[in-house]
């Protein structure tokens, strides 16, 4: 090792101690944090400047941390409690940005993790935008539609003291749709008494929403996909794919894939997963999921050739060419992974923010599989939430051709941003660290032109 690799090392070491330290027991946060720090030593041999300028110790503190109560009442009038967070983590290159997650596992280690993840994510996109995250630990499975609404009001009452169209602007995320967005954008509108339309995305194309942006991350990843294969002389024409996640990632994921001729065979939820060897009929899951709000299992109640298999890990034991996590992190391990790689997967996209564990990364890269990490793969569904906000400033709404074009373009963009700096760095193909490099000097620079702040 040479001693500006060792200097550049020890700095590592020295700031995920603090790390570690300053936030206890938040071990999605650390993981995040250490996947970004490993592929940073080449960038401190090059470029001293960023250890000079501490640029890591500020970079993984938020901006601002909030935390608060919500209270609410159910449909048999009891008074229920839960917890809410936004963090505002990073706003060097414009707003924060990055949705709202409403699942019972949320706490400040998931929202810290999926904050950090989002400054980079944003920075890849191009686009004008900082990085946050928000959420509660609220679990809607199972709520009446009033109590979502109630819920929603009473999480809005605090955090539109914290959010605004050129401060903080939220989106969806797991458990917030399109029917979440619009409970929620109603109660800042009514607080404010403005309509401010640029405060939230994902909204209903009715208010202010933009076309697009529903299905925007799924087709983001499968146009990022479709660049990687590219690259080696292929398409995804006949490719065997597994979809985990049956939400908004997934659906749009099977739904450009299979406009662009791949066969998908297996999609799940967090109860089970199922597998149709003649391809999924994306009308039924959409039907299933998102008009009836049932369990995917349902599926296989109308299309009697396909299984239903409880347990939602065991997806992964489907043979494909290409497999997408899109559902939630951490859902694929080291052992998933071996087993992908015996049954012959060629590609790992991640849809879902870092869905696959540190030695699972590990197992892929070892073994050369191609492998979207989901900070690239993923950003689609933020570019488009930015171009939602160009729109709703300049009280205007764009062609679905015109945002589709623009969507694909900005994913083309982030592949070659990932190419080049993997290559300059010495690790052609790499697109861990092309993402994780190509990001970071983004946020870098524009905290360095900033000042000590
Ligand atoms: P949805 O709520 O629409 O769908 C989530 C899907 O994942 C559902 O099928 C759900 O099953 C399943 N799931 C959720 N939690 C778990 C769990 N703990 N274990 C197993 N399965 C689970 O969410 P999205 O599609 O919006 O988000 C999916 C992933 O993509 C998340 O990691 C999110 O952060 C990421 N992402 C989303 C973006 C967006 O634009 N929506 C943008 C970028 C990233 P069930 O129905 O049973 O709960």
């Amino acid at each position: 090792m040479s001693q500006s690799s060792e200097r550049a090392q020890r700095y590592i070491d020295r700031v995920f101690e603090t790390v570690e330290q300053r936030n206890p027991n938040e071990k999605e946060f650390h993981q995040a944090v250490k996947e970004i720090f490993h592929s940073l030593i080449p960038i401190f041999e090059k470029y001293p400047i960023y250890m000079e300028q501490n640029i890591l110790e500020r970079i993984v503190e938020p901006e601002r941390m909030i935390s608060f109560r919500i209270p609410w009442v159910d449909d048999e009038e009891n008074i229920r409690v839960n917890r809410g967070f936004r963090v505002q983590f990073n706003s060097a290159i414009g707003p924060y940005k990055g949705g709202t997650r409403f699942h019972s596992t949320v706490n400040a280690s998931i929202i810290k993790f999926l904050g950090f993840e989002q400054i980079f994510k944003n920075a890849l996109t191009g686009q004008p935008i900082g990085g946050g995250k928000g959420g509660s630990d609220f679990d809607p499975k199972e709520k009446s539609n009033g109590e979502i609404m109630r819920f929603c009001q009473s999480f809005m009452n605090e955090l539109a003291k914290h959010i605004g169209p050129n401060t903080d602007v939220p989106a969806g995320d797991i458990g917030v749709g399109a029917r979440e967005i619009g409970y929620l954008f109603g109660q800042y509108k009514r607080l404010k008494g403005s309509y401010e339309a640029g405060v939230i995305t994902g909204k209903g194309i009715h208010y202010g929403g933009s076309l697009v942006r529903k299905e925007a991350t799924g087709y983001g990843l499968i146009y990022f996909v479709q660049e990687m294969l590219k690259d080696q002389g292929e398409s995804l024409d006949g490719k065997t794919v597994v979809v985990s996640g049956s939400g908004n990632v997934s659906t749009y994921a099977m739904e450009k894939a299979i406009q662009l001729g791949a066969h998908v065979v297996g999609c799940s939820d967090s109860s089970g997963y199922i597998y149709d060897k003649n391809g999924i009929q994306l009308d039924t899951v959409k039907r299933i999921k998102e008009v009836e709000r049932k369990r995917i299992k349902e599926y296989v109640k109308e299309h009697t050739n396909a299984t239903y298999t409880p347990g939602f890990e065991g997806i992964w034991n489907i043979p494909c060419d290409i497999a997408l996590p899109c559902s939630t992190q951490n859902e694929l391990d080291e052992k998933s992974a071996k087993t992908l790689i015996h049954n012959g997967v060629q590609l790992i996209g991640e849809g879902a923010n870092m869905p696959s564990t540190l030695r699972a990364i590990t197992t892929f890269v070892e073994n050369n599989i191609l492998f979207a990490p989901a900070k690239a793969a993923n950003a689609g569904g933020v570019a488009v939430s930015s171009l939602e906000m160009a729109q709703n400033s300049s009280k205007i709404s764009w062609e679905f051709d015109k945002v589709e074009a623009q969507l694909q373009s900005i994913m083309q963009g982030i592949y070659q941003d990932c190419i080049e700096a993997s290559e300059e760095y010495g690790k052609r193909g790499n697109l861990i660290i092309g993402a994780n490099i190509a990001g970071f000097l983004k946020v870098a620079d524009a905290m360095i032109s900033q000042g000590v702040i």
